[in-house]
């Protein structure tokens, strides 16, 4: 059994089953990243009511937690706000996968069906 991470300013042990996903720590209290992410959280939410899934680059908070979890994100790396009952954060890419194409690419046999002239 590996053990779990925690949260470098707090020691607060990471709660790995959580909905919110896997930057779900138990602070303290007292924790500056708790107050970040608590205040991260909030806007989260007012995100994840206007948009299905909505992108955001990532905090220095969640940078500062990935480290804790060695998870290998990029400058490039994005926060994906979903709503699973609670406010749930997923990167993407995922450490080790490539990113989500943000339109999907450019078929030029659709592009020709939708310049034609109907008939
Ligand atoms: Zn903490």
């Amino acid at each position: 059994m590996t053990a779990l991470a925690v949260c470098p300013t707090c020691s607060g042990r990471q709660m790995p089953n959580h909905p919110a996903g896997g930057f779900a720590f138990e602070h303290t209290n007292e924790c500056t990243l708790r107050r970040h992410e608590d205040a991260r959280a909030v806007s989260d939410a007012d995100l994840a009511r206007h948009f299905v899934a909505a992108r955001r680059p990532m905090t220095q908070s969640e940078r500062t937690l990935a480290a804790a979890l060695n998870l290998d994100v990029t400058a490039d790396t994005l926060v994906i706000v979903t709503w699973a009952g609670v406010v749930r954060r997923v990167l993407d890419p995922l450490p080790g996968t490539t990113p989500t194409p943000t339109a999907p690419p450019a078929s030029p046999a659709l592009a020709a069906a939708t310049t034609q002239e109907p008939r």
